[in-house]
């Protein structure tokens, strides 16, 4: 019916482009949050393990719960650990990201109740995304409390708010200088010495020089780093193929779908594809017609994308019931498809749905 075909080769090729472009002694983590980018958490994390990836990252504390069951033993971070699941995150070894002082104290009282000492945990600093992360000027309470708290610092980080645009940036070159800062300061504190790394993907074509220790990269793996330039140096990993349920004709006239969402122009022959917004595919990629692929063939999708079907025009094609028809794939990537709907490969990906069958290729 619908099948994302992933191609563990072009993770492999990724993974590589990535590692020649930094250090042998720059750490690698990989991203493995939202099931791998929408992809399949388990053959994907286990990959990037063969592989020899430094560490794993995801965003929640359950995303590691289930690493850990898979039974991956290096070390995991996790981006936005939540107060409530903090017992959790400790009984599975995972390594919190701490973000703010309430955070860093709850998980203190808690490391403590379990005669835990030196927990692994990370610091992250906000220096102009202005979401979560110490302050800049936070950086004394924190140096203050790690003098006593039962933590082994691993790393000290930030994340760009722009990473992928055109240097020079004013935004990013000012948080690049808050972090320099802030990385003297803790390096003054001689009874912890962290790791320091700042890079997603994006970063590590844009501003190498700025690695520092480590990098974290998740859309690159998947064949994209926000710039045509740089994503040509990379292969998409995703193809996402379905096939024809049903073939009709349509006068001209005829409206087609929801809400008259496509009125036919002329006389046409309209397929249906057995997947919709419920899988990932938004409602209006039919009202910008966006381009699908049958037999290499581009074909637009018609009218509103319903939650379980979208229609094509196929008018012209020759074709029949069950042929396969590609949403994106290796010529015509993801990136590609996400532009038609106003957004970007992240949402595309991470979009795709659980009734969508996932075929590791090896
Ligand atoms: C998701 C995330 C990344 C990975 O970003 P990509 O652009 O996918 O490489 C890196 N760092 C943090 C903090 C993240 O949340």
């Amino acid at each position: 019916m619908n099948t994302l075909y992933l191609s563990s080769q072009n993770l492999t090729h990724n993974y590589n482009v990535l590692r020649s472009k930094i250090g042998d002694k720059t750490k690698f983590i990989a991203v493995v949050k939202a099931n791998a980018y929408g992809s399949a958490l388990a053959p994907f994390a286990q990959h990037l393990v063969n592989l020899g990836v430094d560490a794993l990252a995801v965003a929640y504390t359950e995303e590691g719960v289930q690493l850990r069951a898979l039974g991956i033993q290096i070390p995991i971070l996790v981006f936005y650990p939540q107060i409530p699941t903090l017992h959790v995150l400790v009984s599975n070894s995972l390594q919190p990201c701490l973000y703010n002082p309430t955070l860093f104290l709850e998980l203190k009282k808690i490391v403590l109740q379990e005669r835990h000492s030196n927990y692994p945990v990370h610091i992250k600093y906000n220096t102009g995304l202005n979401r979560v992360g110490f302050l800049p000027n936070e950086v004394n309470w924190v140096l203050n409390q790690i003098r006593t708290a039962p933590f082994a610092i691993q790393s000290v980080y930030s994340h760009l708010a722009a990473s992928e645009e055109k240097r020079p940036s004013s935004l990013c070159d000012k948080q690049i200088k808050y972090f320099q800062k802030i990385k003297t300061n803790h390096l003054e504190l001689e009874t912890s010495q962290p790791y320091f790394h700042l890079l997603n993907s994006s970063g590590v074509f844009n501003y190498p020089e700025y690695q520092f220790d480590a990098v974290r990269c998740g859309i690159a793996l998947h064949g994209f780093a926000n710039n045509d330039k740089w994503d040509n140096e990379l292969q998409p990993v995703a193809t996402l193929k379905s096939s024809i349920s049903q073939i009709i004709s349509v006068k001209k006239g005829a409206s087609v779908g929801y809400d008259h969402g496509w009125v036919a122009p002329k006389d046409s022959s309209i397929a249906t594809l057995p997947i919709g917004h419920a899988d990932g595919i938004g409602r209006h990629f039919g009202s910008v017609k966006t381009p699908v692929y049958l037999h290499n063939k581009p074909v637009s999708i018609v009218g509103n994308v319903c939650m379980d079907m979208l229609m094509i025009d196929i008018t012209g094609v020759a074709c029949e019931l069950g042929d396969e028809v590609e949403i994106f794939g290796l010529q015509h990537p993801a990136s590609e498809f996400a532009l038609h709907g106003k957004t970007i490969s992240y949402e595309v990906l991470t979009q795709l749905g659980p009734r969508i069958e996932r075929k590791w290729l090896s």
